[in-house]
């Protein structure tokens, strides 16, 4: 069966705008694109567009391929103190010369609304209360949508970046999921993804994952974007599998819908916990 990632973002964006409506002051985001990389351009007019059908106050802040880190991070320090936003992305890939460890660490904390700042992914880790970056929050949600209880299960994640691989496998841990990392490095991964109940292609390599390494009845979610041909697919080859599968997402229409919607989601999670941390103070 084919995982709708569209039409599940598309109810959650709906119950977004639902609830913050009646809110007089909006969650904000604040988006910065550096460069013109083609797909991060398409990326990030996908979330303005979403952030505005949510009725989410957003800003694109669009800077030329050889902007200097300072006037980034001088953008960054004066978000961070805007009132309106409550929640700062930093579109990657960044161009070359700039340092991404650098240039994220001056975001306030409260406002890491992709979860990727070291105390975010500490407190993922330990199980404490975190802004969940959103792919890896948004890849549980379809997971979640099936029924299937993920306790017990084993989950293969096949890639272990930071944004995808390595937190996701946390919060399949943290729902008491059996879970094996592969990587680029691993002896036979053939071996390993045919063990899944759960698998999780995120590497970035067209159809990498083929019939003969999954398991019949296995959820399979498909992280990957490349092109084959000016065309759109994702690590897994999705005809092949999708008849042994029990649920397959598809590329596009899977993953990606459900990043957005997540995003949308942690721009007003950062917005209430900022709201109720004034409260606090006053
Ligand atoms: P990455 O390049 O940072 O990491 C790729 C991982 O794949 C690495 O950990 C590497 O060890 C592993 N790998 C490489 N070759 C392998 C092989 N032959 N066998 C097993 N593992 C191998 O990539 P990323 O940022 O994690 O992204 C992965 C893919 O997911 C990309 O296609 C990216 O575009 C896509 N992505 C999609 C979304 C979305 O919202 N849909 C979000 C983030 C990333």
């Amino acid at each position: 069966m084919i995982l709708d990632g569209k039409a599940l973002a598309d109810q959650i964006k709906e119950d977004i705008r639902i609830k913050i409506a009646p809110m007089e002051k909006k969650p904000g985001l604040a988006v910065i694109l550096a460069g013109y990389d083609p797909a991060s351009m398409i990326y990030v007019r996908s979330k303005e567009r979403a952030c505005a059908k949510a009725g989410i106050y957003s800003e694109i802040h669009r800077f030329p391929e050889n902007v200097s880190e300072q006037a980034l991070i001088k953008k960054i320090m004066a978000l961070n103190d805007d009132e309106k936003i409550h929640g700062i992305l930093v579109q990657l890939p960044l161009p070359k010369g700039i340092d991404e460890k650098n240039l994220l660490s001056y975001i306030d904390i409260r406002k890491d609304v992709d979860g990727f700042l070291p105390e975010n992914a500490g407190n993922l880790f330990l199980g404490n209360k975190a802004i969940v970056s959103c792919t890896p929050k948004g890849i549980i949600r379809l997971i979640k949508s099936t029924g299937i209880d993920i306790k017990g299960k084993k989950a293969v994640v096949v890639g272990r970046s930071n944004i995808v691989g390595k937190p996701v496998s946390i919060l399949l841990l943290n729902e008491h999921a059996t879970v094996t990392i592969c990587h680029s490095r691993t002896q036979n991964l053939s071996e390993e993804t045919q063990q899944a109940d759960i698998l999780i292609a995120a590497v970035g390599k067209a159809h990498l994952i083929t019939k003969d390494m999954v398991k019949r009845g296995t959820i399979v979610i498909d992280v990957g974007i490349n092109r084959i041909d000016g065309k759109l697919c994702g690590d897994v080859d999705f005809d092949d599998v999708k008849d042994i599968a029990a649920f397959i997402t598809p590329v596009p229409g899977g993953v990606g819908p459900m990043t957005i919607a997540m995003l949308l989601e942690n721009t007003v999670e950062c917005c209430e916990n900022i709201t109720k941390s004034k409260h606090n103070i006053t």
